[in-house]
């Protein structure tokens, strides 16, 4: 009887020992030798600054629902190579704030412009930025001057929290898994009215992006540290007047309330025709970060893969063209002529009679961002604009192994429809270029130049 017992214990020990090595092996940072730091500040702005995301803006924000975040998440492979991305409860960014920001980045840790990722959530209630979207620039000239104050106060909290994740570098794992939530309804093909009962019957129409892919932080003592979770969907639940980061926001604050001690980053997909269903309160934006927060911990709850290898990044600037140029009589109605949003239709026409006087005519061209990332195995591409869905079931259906395809990163100059979307015009394939300032639609052609280039730079990082 001893004996057996003895034996038991013996046998016991030695599967909890083979399951300790088991756990070990899954999360010890020397098996893996990644190394993570995350860095975080506060960017909701002071009393007195404008809102974006909407035209019909006529007075700045009257309060903070919601704090907005800068966040980053720094890490280095095994060989040391460093990348950063860096998250923003924001409606756009411009390629001027990434430009100063990366070259500080450049200037103090020697990180190529290719390893810093910006992606915004695109909250609608959040600041309008210098030299963003011009025709929500309705502002008096001392919410200009607050504005462009801000801006600056901006790139130096970008610069800090990015600062620190790059200098409290320590050993972690890393993993990815994903799982989905169903909130986002393509709003091009459904009208809003009408998505409850066509969920309720199953038959909502268009094409959308369910996924929710979530990238896992552990630390050395097996504690997550980090959590970078995704979705494709318009962050727009809510359009009132007071600060807040939307369903993504609360994603991220529920997240971190689950999760006490870990960074939850989240980084928004190509959703420029997917809208959050049903909208319009504070309670239905909770609902909905619940969702995705419920979704993240679901793909935690699963064994996740664990990245390994190296990390390599690409990134280029490619040529887009405008389709034409609008007519001086065309710019001299929308000066004129008065129509619904009058104000955001005279910011369009003084924008491009700017234009004519500084380049003697519309320039047609555009430089737009595409960067590539490879964490192990594990694919990412980063695209510039509101990016439609197309692009992201695209560049997943024709890429070989995992790919995560992010939206709204690096300049936020336009919606990007795929050829489908631009021949189907309306908002997000023509009209949606009067608020953002430009001269008229995109030239057809733009969606093959973006998948190939993506395409290219995917393999770059690949052979690196
Ligand atoms: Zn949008």
């Amino acid at each position: 009887m001893i004996i057996i017992t003895y034996r038991r214990h013996v046998r016991f020990a030695l599967v909890l020992t083979f399951l300790a090595t088991l756990v070990q092996a899954a999360t010890s940072p020397s098996t893996a030798s990644w190394r993570v730091g995350t860095g975080r500040e506060i960017i909701t702005p002071p009393a007195g600054v404008w809102m974006t995301g909407y035209a019909a803006r006529t007075h700045p924000a009257d309060g903070t629902a919601q704090e907005l975040w800068v966040k980053a998440l720094a890490f280095a492979d095994p060989g040391g190579k460093r990348g950063v991305l860096i998250t923003l409860d924001l409606c756009g960014i411009t390629r001027e704030i990434t430009a100063r920001v990366c070259a500080q980045l450049e200037k103090k840790h020697q990180l190529p412009r290719a390893a810093v990722m910006i992606n915004v959530s695109h909250t609608h209630c959040s600041p309008w930025l210098e030299g963003s979207i011009i025709g929500l620039r309705i502002l008096p000239a001392d919410g200009l001057a607050k504005a462009n104050a801000y801006r600056r106060d901006l790139e130096q909290k970008i610069v800090r929290a990015a600062d620190y994740a790059l200098s409290h570098l320590v050993p972690a794992t890393i993993a990815w898994g994903e799982d989905s939530a169903s909130f986002g309804v393509n709003r091009r093909e459904n009208p809003e009215k009408e998505m409850p009962a066509r969920r309720a019957a199953g038959t909502l129409s268009g094409p959308s992006d369910p996924r929710v892919p979530v990238l896992a932080v552990h630390n050395a003592s097996g504690a997550l540290t980090a959590l970078l979770v995704s979705y494709a969907c318009h962050n727009t639940t809510l359009s009132f007047y007071q600060w807040h980061g939307d369903y993504a926001g609360c994603a991220q604050a529920e997240l971190e309330k689950r999760h006490p001690g870990a960074t939850v980053l989240f980084a928004l997909g190509c959703g420029a025709d997917i809208n959050p269903n049903p909208r319009g309160t504070v309670e239905l934006a909770e609902q909905h970060g619940l969702a995705l927060a419920d979704a993240a911990d679901r793909a935690l709850g699963r064994p996740m893969t664990q990245i390994q290898g190296k990390f390599s990044a690409a990134a280029e600037e490619i040529t887009l063209t405008y389709a034409r140029r609008p007519s001086n009589e065309q710019i001299l109605e929308a000066q004129q002529k008065e129509q619904p949003n009058r104000e955001m239709h005279q910011a369009w026409a003084a924008a491009m009679n700017d234009q004519i006087k500084t380049h003697g005519e519309i320039p047609l061209t555009h430089a737009y961002p595409i960067q590539a990332w490879r964490l192990g195995n594990l694919a990412w591409a980063a695209l510039g604009g509101e990016v439609v869905v197309d692009y992201a079931l695209r560049l997943r259906a024709e890429n070989q192994g995992p790919l995560w395809v992010f939206g709204y990163s690096n300049d936020v100059m336009a919606y990007i429809p795929s050829e489908r979307v631009l021949a189907e015009g309306r908002y997000e394939g023509d009209t949606s270029m009067i608020p953002y300032g430009r001269p008229g639609p995109w030239s057809a052609g733009l969606e093959e130049k973006i998948v190939k280039k993506s395409h290219e730079l995917l393999d770059r990082t690949q052979t690196r």
